[in-house]
Order: structure tokens, then C-alpha cells, then sequence
């Protein structure tokens, strides 16, 4: 049996979803596999902040109602959950349409809060990450993963999902912590995959999103639900289909650093009705580049990375992007942005933030010229 099921799924009707998502599940034996009657089950959907539906930042929640329809159906007691960044949740859900999912269902929808300490997996880099309580008190997790690109991570999809397990800022003292280093920190979103454990990774590929994501980029009709019990394996394959260098890949790089199984990519791992070999045309990825031909000293790093830009005219004066600011390299001052690009670790959390994509990637000299003879 292969380890990824891809189906071909062009809308979010919910009858040809609900289809598709039970397809999926049904190539690993069933979501009686997966959840046990009795259990609560979180459903870990990609939240980031308030946006609406059609911008394609958040998982579908026609793809919400299909997996939590599944697991009741299997004896459970599913519960929507995520923590966003900055927003208020309850805001953020119902643009996201998760709470009228969770009304209509009779379940619940709730914020990710009460850090506590996350037991750390074998070989863990990192010892004292701090997840929801609520995450570790369900008895499994079905992580509803969105398919985009990535401006920091290069893409985001199963692993990165989990990411959002952090509660709300913390998740930007992480990034602070890491700094500048994309593979140390692909090499902590290893460590809370592998500590939070999903039991499943269902991936919303229909519509995802590719330019300058994970908030700012464009729709993508990828066409596709994926899913799969091992989600490394699935990110490994996107990346190539969407037609990545997984060279460029910070989770591949971290993983390979750690000699993880998965980095030895076998199309017989891929089934359904998308070959491994396909490749989706025209994907716009980010111009994220591996540092690795050059020392990693902070001011070679911030040369070979894009750096955050304003445009003031699409601005609206919000000031989330000043807020969510962990290393303290912007101010916000009557809709004018003051970068301090020396502090800048390139995290991407203001642009990430902003809701009316008022900040840009801009690409050094030094990055376009490796760019332009390397891809
Ligand atoms: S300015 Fe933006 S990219 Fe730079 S550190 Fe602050 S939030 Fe991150
Ligand atoms: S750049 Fe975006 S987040 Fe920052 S103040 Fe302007 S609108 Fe708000």
C-alpha cells in the first residue's frame, strides 16, 4: 500500500469532498483505523489569522465537514482547533467558516491556549517546546493541512501545519529564538511533528495557493486531496510536483541532516490518481534559497534571503505587522513602516500578518544573481 493517496478533486461541492475525503481514508483501511469510538479527536486545520475563505489561506471547511463527519460517524467526538498568530480566534474561525461547521455538527470549535511542555521525541533537537494542553489531552489528531507556498519555509503542508500547535504569540518567540536559520528551524517543526504525533494528515489541495504565501499569494486549482499517516513523505513528494528542488526544500535539508528515512523518496510510496512523476504547471515558488555553498554568518544569511518591503499605498495603518514583530525590526507609525533590516532574522510573520498584503518580498542583488544561474 503506498504511504501517500492523492485523489483528483476539482471543487469544494461537499458531496463530491465528502467522497473524495472517504476515498482517502478508505485507502488506509478506514477512519475506524484512525479513531476509536469514545475518543476526542482534534482536528487541527490551518488557521494562520482572519482571512476570507476565498483567498484560499485557510483549510476548506467543506473539507473540515467531511473529516469531522467521518470521525462521528466512526463513534468520536471530533473538535475544530487551531491558534492563530495575532487575531482574535473566534474572529478568525468564523471568517474561516469553522464555526458554522462545528454549529451545524453540534461539535466544538475552540482556540489552542495553556502551554505546557511537549514530551520531546527520540533524538529531538529541541527539549522545551510548549504546546496546547488541549493537544495533548486529546486522545488522537487529524492534522487539515492546506497546500501553499511559503515565503520563509518555501512551502507548507503537512509537517508545517503542526506548527500552529505553539499557543498564539509564542509561536513568534520561536521564530526569534531560531533567528535566521531556515533549517534549524525546519528542524524544530521536525521535532513538534514528531512529538504531536497526527495519526493522519489530510491534505486541502483543491484550491491552495501558490506566489507569496503562506497569506499573500494566489489561488492555485491544484486540484487534489491528499493523505497519508506519514506526512514527511507527502510534503517530500509536493515539493516535487509542484515542480520544487527539494535542495531548496529547509524541511529536506533538516531531515537529511538528521539521516531520516523519508529523504530517500521511492514512487511506489505515491498511489491514486495523481502519478508521482507529474508535475503541476507554472507553480510560482518562493525565491527561498538554501544557504549552504556559503558561511552561515548572520550578514551572508540576510544577503541570500528576500527581505520584507512595504507598499504603502495598499496599507491600512493596522500596525499587526509592528505587533507581531518578535526581534523588534519594525515600527509602525501613521501607515508608514520603518524596517531595521540589521535586526530583520527574515521570519516573514508581518507579511504573513498583514491582511491586505501591504508587505512584499524584495530579493537582494546577491540573491537575484544566484537565482538567475541556478534555476
Ligand atoms: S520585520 Fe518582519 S520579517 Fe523582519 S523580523 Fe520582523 S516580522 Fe520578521
Ligand atoms: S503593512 Fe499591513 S499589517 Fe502593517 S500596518 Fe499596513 S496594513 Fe497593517
Amino acid at each position: 500500500m503506498g504511504k501517500v493517496f492523492f485523489v483528483r478533486q476539482g471543487d469544494y461541492g461537499q458531496g463530491a469532498v465528502d467522497s473524495a475525503v472517504k476515498r482517502v481514508f478508505d485507502h488506509f483501511g478506514g477512519i475506524s483505523c484512525f479513531v476509536r469510538p469514545d475518543t476526542r479527536v482534534l482536528l487541527k486545520v490551518n488557521l494562520v489569522s482572519g482571512h476570507d475563505i476565498e483567498r484560499r489561506v485557510t483549510t476548506d471547511p467543506s473539507i473540515v465537514r467531511a473529516a469531522a463527519k467521518l470521525v462521528l460517524e466512526a463513534g468520536a467526538t471530533p473538535f475544530i482547533a487551531d491558534s492563530p498568530g495575532i487575531d482574535s480566534f473566534q474572529r478568525a474561525a468564523e471568517k474561516a467558516g469553522f464555526v458554522q461547521v462545528a454549529e451545524e455538527l453540534g461539535i466544538e470549535c475552540r482556540e489552542l491556549t495553556d502551554p505546557v511542555d511537549l514530551p520531546p521525541a527520540e533524538n529531538a533537537d529541541f527539549k522545551h517546546i510548549q504546546v496546547s494542553r488541549q493537544v495533548l489531552e486529546a486522545d488522537s489528531v487529524i492534522s487539515l493541512a492546506k497546500l501553499k507556498t511559503h515565503g520563509q519555509m518555501y512551502l507548507t503542508m503537512g509537517v508545517k501545519n503542526l506548527f500552529g500547535t505553539i499557543p498564539g504569540r509564542l509561536k513568534a518567540g520561536w521564530h526569534y529564538n531560531v533567528g535566521l536559520n531556515r533549517e534549524k528551524f525546519a528542524s524544530l517543526l521536525l521535532d513538534i511533528y514528531a512529538g504531536v504525533k497526527p495519526t493522519f494528515t489530510l491534505l486541502d489541495g483543491v484550491i491552495g495557493m501558490d506566489g507569496d504565501g503562506p497569506t499573500s499569494g494566489e489561488p492555485y486549482s491544484f486540484g487534489l486531496i491528499g493523505g497519508c499517516v506519514d506526512a514527511l513523505t507527502m510534503d517530500f513528494w509536493l515539493c516535487r510536483m509542484l515542480g520544487g528542488k527539494l535542495e531548496d526544500y529547509p524541511l529536506y535539508l533538516a531531515a537529511r541532516g538528521k539521516n531520516l528515512p523519508q529523504c530517500e523518496l521511492d514512487a511506489g510510496d505515491v498511489e491514486g490518481d495523481f502519478s508521482p512523476d507529474y508535475v503541476f504547471p507554472n507553480v510560482k515558488l518562493p525565491k527561498t534559497r538554501s544557504m549552504r555553498l556559503l558561511p552561515r554568518i548572520p550578514f551572508i544569511e540576510r544577503l541570500m534571503t528576500s527581505r520584507p518591503v512595504h507598499i504603502p499605498e495598499k496599507c491600512i495603518g493596522c500596525g499587526r505587522c509592528a505587533a507581531v514583530c518578535a526581534a523588534h525590526a519594525l515600527r509602525h507609525e501613521n501607515k508608514h513602516l520603518y524596517f531595521d533590516y540589521g535586526k530583520c532574522i527574515r521570519c516573514y510573520c508581518c507579511h504573513e500578518m498583514c491582511p491586505v498584503k501591504a508587505i512584499k518580498f524584495q530579493e537582494s542583488r546577491l540573491l537575484k544573481m544566484v537565482n538567475f544561474f541556478t534555476h
